[in-house]
């Protein structure tokens, strides 16, 4: 079923049976809950709080298991509870904006009743949602490199404090990658600042195209990037390493007049006990500062000094 609920006009309609709500709505059974719920929703920006006290507040008026928030251009998909057989799916639109869809579950079927009860507390959601995906928005921006679009040096700090804590609780390794360009600035003498720029959007792509979903990936500082892989040892890390440095070798980047082919150096550290997000970092520099010295598009393990 697929319902769009407009606030622009007005109007919440229902696509496939024919029922259309006007806003302001009536005086009707549903306006104190509406009230309570536009207080509720009130008290938070954040998208998932909103999500999960919508979600609490409307039980009393239809019991309701599961709840999924997608929005699929903002790649946001967030599930309240669990998803269960009968649903029911709303697409929430305004004359503005595209706010996403919300799938109601449980495993009693919907009536028609509930049906009711639903669309006539949607349009408290409407304003805090768009509130709570702007936040998001903005939020995502301060973290993000506006040249690569991957994480930029705050948005490191922040993941790298966390993914430390995660893979001391789970008891799992956690293993870094330092990359820096090889000979950088020729590529920047020789093309100019923009091409340099475009093998530098390009270089992040091939990161995130050979690395999994789950491993987080950052732009350091002008041509240098850090990769954090969780539940991955040292092992694992020199594989996903030499992955990235040969897609690199072989990518090229087309400039007016020709073909731009770069290199990458890389050091891999991983997680001692007990050790910090910059020590962390620090041995896999000094590994990358290794890797420069025996010649550039290499892979150098911080291991691989106690080893030899
Ligand atoms: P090495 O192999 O030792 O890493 O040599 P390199 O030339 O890459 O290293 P160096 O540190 O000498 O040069 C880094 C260059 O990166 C210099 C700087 O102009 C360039 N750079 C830094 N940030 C940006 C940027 O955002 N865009 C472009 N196009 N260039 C940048
Ligand atoms: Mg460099
Ligand atoms: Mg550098």
């Amino acid at each position: 079923m697929a319902i769009s609920v407009s606030t622009g006009s007005n109007v919440i309609e229902n696509k496939d049976t024919p029922i259309r709500l006007r806003f302001p709505v009536k005086q009707d059974d549903y306006a104190d809950a509406r009230i309570r719920l536009t207080q509720a929703l009130q008290t938070s920006l954040d998208l998932n709080i909103i999500l999960e006290v919508f979600f609490e507040e409307i039980q009393s008026l239809v019991p309701l298991q599961g709840m999924l928030y997608q929005h699929a251009p903002k790649d946001c998909e967030a599930l309240v509870g669990r998803e269960y057989k009968h649903r029911i799916n709303y697409r929430l639109t305004t004359s503005h904006d595209d706010l996403g869809n919300l799938t109601f579950s449980r495993p009693k079927r919907f009536r028609e009743q509930d049906m009711v009860a639903l669309e006539s507390v949607l349009s408290a959601l409407i304003c805090p949602l768009r509130n709570a995906l702007q936040y998001r928005d903005a939020v995502q921006s301060a973290l993000r490199d506006p040249l690569t679009g991957v994480g930029n040096r705050v948005a490191l700090e922040n993941a790298l404090e966390r993914e430390i804590q995660l893979a001391e609780r789970h008891e799992q390794p956690l293993s870094m990658l330092v990359a820096d360009i090889d000979y950088f600035k020729r590529i920047n003498d020789q093309y100019g600042h923009a091409c340099g720029d475009d093998v530098l959007k390009e270089i992040a792509q091939s990161i995130k195209a050979v690395t999994r979903l789950t491993d987080l990936t950052f732009r350091y500082g002008g041509e240098e990037f850090v990769v954090l892989l969780n539940k991955t040892d040292t092992e694992g890390a020199e594989v996903i390493a030499e992955r990235i440095r040969k897609f690199v070798e072989k990518v090229c980047v087309e400039t007016h007049r020709e073909l731009i082919k770069s290199t990458i150096s890389v050091g891999v550290s991983t997680l001692r006990e007990g050790e910090a997000g910059c020590d962390l970092f620090r041995r896999a520099d000094a590994a990358l500062y290794r890797a420069k010295h025996q010649g550039r598009n290499k892979v150098v393990c911080d291991s691989d000094q106690t080893k030899s």
